[in-house]
């Protein structure tokens, strides 16, 4: 079965239209009120988070770049249904190829929802290199519905309520963390030093965070701050995962950093733990994270070629360099033996040669790939650069969903983790030509995940 953004059916495909808008961005239709329906966009996360927080099909969360001078160049449109009759959509071909409406106009909806709509335009991946690689959206303007088409319904996440509350210090609980998809993202520690004091120019090229923190995340936040986030954040939002990560510090030693703000959230809560951070110091402390509670590390390099590498994380180089991260994954993995670990990549960074590797080498250590589409950011580096194309990102991600059925990699076990910033690797399955192989894994998968569900349902505290 060919790949694209419609099934044989017309229905949407969910995964290939989350990856694409990963590439391509979504311009704003004038019918959309997102200052009343959205989340605020929060640049965090090293700048990934840039985008809006968007849930694609049954529970498919994704954050659409929106801001970036080349969302210009994006055939996608979110529109705001029941603000104006549109065409009603009729069959469409697997290949996603020309008009699909059915030329009759729908009345406007009275209930009010979200649509993503592309351009019948073919899409011109070389008008980039007429644009200015300037501005900042979001790129707001009026669809031609008259030459689009519908490509599905989509749901915008409510602001949780708990993002304009206080902590007992006075601080924004926005500003202490944010819902990235489903789970809560916390950057503890000071700013990473590859953005100075002494670490000037070492920052990594696609990467934001040096900017971010202070003016959109609290660089001073206590460990009461982060405890009563997220113990807002399980009450309304019903989180279940607490992802906490950091930039370089001088002496790499994170066992020190993160001690007593994990021991706290864990104690009090008992939520699904999360550790992102360079390779520590002295990889004993791995044993103390896990002895600890902390369930998942993540460790990023985000390309295996070793000259890319030094080009792009100059910092990362000198500090770690990338055999220390292979190292650590290799350690974490099997010898301290997490729930889970991810090595995680940036895909469109380096050939898509490399990515596989990148892929197969993470997948031979038993960790899990955590495989990100690289977003020109505003403000980084290589925030002029073009974004990828879905083409080559298709067999990346094709490649990474196989390596992880094939070794029987414990995906998508944790309850309720959907994540916005990268595509899952279970939902790579919708970008298979065969959905409906390795049955037996998918099956010892779902017997994992509602055990795991409720081993976590018995020790949870909140
Ligand atoms: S290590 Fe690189 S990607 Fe991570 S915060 Fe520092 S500069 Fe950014």
């Amino acid at each position: 079965m060919e790949i694209g953004l419609f099934q044989p059916d017309g229905r949407c495909n969910p995964a290939y239209l989350k990856l694409d808008l990963y590439c391509k961005g979504l311009r704003i239709d004038e019918s959309c009120a997102l200052g009343e329906d959205a989340r605020e966009i929060i640049r965090n996360r090293a700048g990934l988070g840039s985008g809006l927080e968007v849930v694609i099909g049954e529970d498919m969360y994704t954050n659409i770049p929106v801001v970036e001078w080349w969302v210009q160049n994006s055939p996608y449109w979110l529109v705001k249904r029941g603000q104006a009759p549109h065409a009603v959509p009729g069959p469409v071909s697997a290949d996603a190829g020309p008009a699909k409406g059915s030329g009759t106009l729908r009345e406007p909806d009275p209930i009010a929802g979200y649509e993503i709509w592309r351009e019948k335009r073919p899409f011109d991946y070389d008008a980039y290199d007429a644009l200015k690689p300037a501005g900042k959206g979001p790129w707001l303007g009026k669809l031609d519905r008259a030459n689009a088409e519908l490509v599905d319904t989509v749901r915008i996440p409510e602001e949780p309520k708990w993002y304009k509350q206080r902590t007992s210090s006075g601080k924004l609980m926005q500003r202490i963390g944010c819902l990235q998809g489903t789970y809560l993202g916390i950057y503890w520690g000071p700013r990473c030093q590859n953005w100075g004091p002494n670490g000037e120019n070492e920052y990594c090229k696609f990467c934001t965070e040096g900017q971010n923190l202070g003016s959109q995340e609290e660089v001073d936040k206590s460990i009461e701050d982060v405890v009563e986030t997220v113990l807002a954040a399980r009450k309304e939002s019903r989180i279940t995962f607490v992802h906490i990560n950091t930039g370089f510090i001088d002496s790499n030693d994170y066992w020190g950093l993160f001690e007593k703000v994990m021991r706290a959230v864990k104690e009090r809560t008992g939520l699904l733990l999360g550790l992102q951070a360079p390779p520590d110091a002295d990889f004993e402390n791995y044993r103390k994270f896990k002895q600890l509670g902390v369930n998942n590390v993540s460790l990023c390099f985000e390309v295996i070629d070793e000259e890319l590498f030094k080009e792009i994380g100059p910092g990362k180089a000198r500090r770690s360099g990338l055999k220390r991260y292979l190292d650590a994954i290799d350690f974490c993995a099997n010898d301290v033996g997490f729930d889970t670990v991810n090595g995680e990549i940036i895909a469109g960074l380096e050939p898509v040669e490399s990515s596989i590797r990148a892929i197969d080498w993470i997948v031979d250590h038993g960790a899990i790939p955590t495989v990100c589409v690289f977003r020109p950011v505003i403000g980084a580096a290589y925030g002029k650069r073009k974004p990828p194309r879905v083409e080559d990102m298709l067999p990346v991600f094709q490649h990474f969903y196989r390596r992880c059925m094939e070794k029987g990699l414990p995906i998508g076990i944790a309850p309720n983790v959907k994540v916005s910033l990268i595509m899952l690797p279970e939902e790579c399955r919708g970008l298979m030509p065969n959905p409906a192989a390795w049955p037996l894994t998918r099956a010892k998968l779902w017997l994992m995940r509602t055990m795991f569900g409720a081993w976590f349902n018995a020790r949870v505290k909140v």
